[in-house]
């Protein structure tokens, strides 16, 4: 019991099960903290803190503390035993779900095709290459016809609503989205939807990101490129780094800086050049981390206000995104 509890902990982070269960909160400065309202009490000032590091909660107004198996006793009632089997159920895929988002995936790939407004969208961010389109299974989500194309397979509604695919109304989560699958050991953990219209960008299932995208082909290089987006990735890819990896998003988990960590190597950390600086202060304060693990990290400086993507889709090329990786700072 006690070794699946921990399993079940890695797998599935506090910070991503509050997120799930609707939990809003803000990081304190650019630490692994964040705070916002104690989901056991009812409070108008925030005091509820969570150490996404740490894996553990404490909140000033009501006293209590501890790790996710512990929030949901408190949360749902239940005893230590009962709250391992609620989590169990939560964060494990079953046979049949992966299945699903299999299923989901090959949908969404092969409406690509069918909708200009996707392959334009891939093309305004720099994608060209279709065979790299296909290496990474790329799709798209039009909206409104997941459901059908699951339901006639046999798929009941509530499997796809407890994975996400569709929303509380019963309509497609992802809509108007280019659909990325993370995968891990060969199946898909979870998936990924970039919005082709301006608003909520980003959206994933619920439940964990997984670890580093594409880790299984990336691991083997002594020097990897970390950056926090996938349309970072596949710009760099498509240049011919192709031991770039992403986090999908500047917070490391768990999982994810253990892969940086499970052999020497060097690190070259490729965060946006944001203007409030939160790319930045998120890669100096990885790099110590991974520092403290014995990684050699060097910092890539963008120019003002790129990403790795902006600066190929403003016509960088890879030579000149070579020479910053040699000019990079450790
Ligand atoms: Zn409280």
């Amino acid at each position: 019991m006690g070794e699946d509890a921990e399993k079940l902990k890695q797998r599935l982070p506090l910070l991503d099960y509050l997120r799930q269960q609707s939990w809003t909160a803000r990081p304190i400065a650019f630490g692994p903290e964040f705070v916002g309202l104690c989901p056991l009490h009812p409070e108008t000032r925030p005091s509820f803190y969570v150490n996404a590091h740490k894996n553990l909660f404490y909140c000033h107004g009501c006293g209590q503390g501890g790790d996710l198996i512990r929030f949901v006793q408190l949360s749902r009632h239940l005893s230590f035993r009962q709250s391992v089997a609620y989590l169990e159920q939560q964060s494990i895929l079953p046979t049949d779900s992966a299945a699903v988002l299999e299923r989901a995936a090959t949908f969404y790939q092969q409406q690509l095709e069918r909708y200009p407004e996707a392959l334009r969208y891939l093309q305004q961010r720099g994608l060209r290459d279709p065979a790299l389109i296909k290496e990474l299974r790329i799709g798209y989500a039009p909206g409104a016809s997941l459901r059908r194309h699951l339901t006639v397979q046999g798929y009941s509604f509530d499997l796809l609503q407890r994975l996400g695919l569709l929303n509380p109304q019963g309509c497609d989560a992802f809509y108007r989205r280019v659909i990325f699958p993370c995968c891990q050991g060969g199946r898909i953990v979870n998936l990924y939807g970039r919005g082709i219209a301006a608003a909520f960008a980003h959206r994933f299932l619920p439940g964990s990101k997984g670890g580093l995208f594409a880790w299984e082909s990336v691991r083997q290089f002594p020097t990897v490129i970390l950056v926090e987006g996938l349309f970072d990735l596949v710009v760099l890819w498509q240049a011919g780094f192709r031991h770039t990896t992403c986090s999908l998003g500047t917070h490391l988990n768990a999982e994810q800086f253990q892969q940086l960590c499970d052999r020497p190597r060097i690190v070259y950390l490729t965060f946006d050049v944001d203007a409030n600086g939160s790319g930045q202060q998120a890669s100096q304060q990885l790099a110590q981390r991974l520092r403290a693990q014995g990684i050699i990290t060097r910092r890539v400086l963008l120019p003002d206000g790129h990403d790795p993507n902006s600066f190929f889709v403003q016509g960088g090329d890879a030579r000149q995104f070579q020479s910053l990786l040699e000019a990079a700072q450790t």
